[in-house]
């Protein structure tokens, strides 16, 4: 069954971080966002539909890529592809967050925010138990992450890679990442990033 939810982040909730994202138009309209989702019954309870297998696919394919499969790559001013990416990750994946209230030059309509990704998966994981917020250094193979710039706003968005151990230290670990821009394929992050940590989610298969 397709489900259709919408959110809206009220200008009083996000004024802040609409102020530091940069969330174009009027700061005073909420911003809605439609996310689209499949939910299947599992054991009795409801889960969103996810091969995350499928998400892992998209960001093998892309993330050497200035491109996404839309046709679409964002690199001008302060744009950058990486939202945009990791919603296309996502779409494949079950879970579409499209943003209509505004001209979106993806031809998909897929959210190019890291800010409303991050707000309609916090959303959904406390209707459905499988996609779960973890911290960062949680994240495994597959996982959505995100930094926040001065733990303010959520800033960048990638998919987790792998980890693994760091060499001569056993028991280091590191994670590497796909991401866009820049093209990242299995690759560690930068080191500012250790100051930015955000947060993940756990999205678990459901088929
Ligand atoms: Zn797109």
């Amino acid at each position: 069954m397709l489900e259709t939810k919408y959110i809206t982040i009220a200008p009083e909730d996000y004024a802040k971080r609409q102020e530091f994202a940069g969330l174009s138009g009027d700061r005073n309209v909420p911003v809605v966002v439609k996310s689209l989702f499949e939910t299947v019954m599992i054991s009795g309870r409801q889960q969103i539909k996810y091969r995350n297998l499928e998400a892992v696919r998209y960001a093998r394919k892309w993330c050497s890529q200035k491109m996404n499969s839309c046709g679409v790559y964002f690199q001008k001013g302060k744009w950058s592809d990486c939202a945009h990416f990791l919603s296309h990750c996502l779409h494949k994946g079950g879970i579409t967050i499209k943003r209509e209230s505004e001209p979106n030059e993806c031809q998909d309509n897929l959210s190019v925010r890291v800010t409303e990704i991050v707000k309609v998966l916090t959303e959904l994981s406390e209707m459905y138990q499988n996609i779960i917020p973890i911290s960062y250094d949680e994240g495994v193979w597959g996982d959505p992450a995100y930094l926040e710039a001065l733990h303010l706003r959520p800033s960048h968005a990638v998919l987790i890679h792998s980890t693994r151990n760091v060499v001569g230290q056993p028991d280091k670990r590191e994670t590497l990442y796909y991401a866009h821009s820049y093209e990242r394929c299995g690759t560690k992050g930068d080191l500012e990033w250790y100051q930015n940590f955000g947060g993940a989610f756990r999205i678990y298969d459901a088929k």
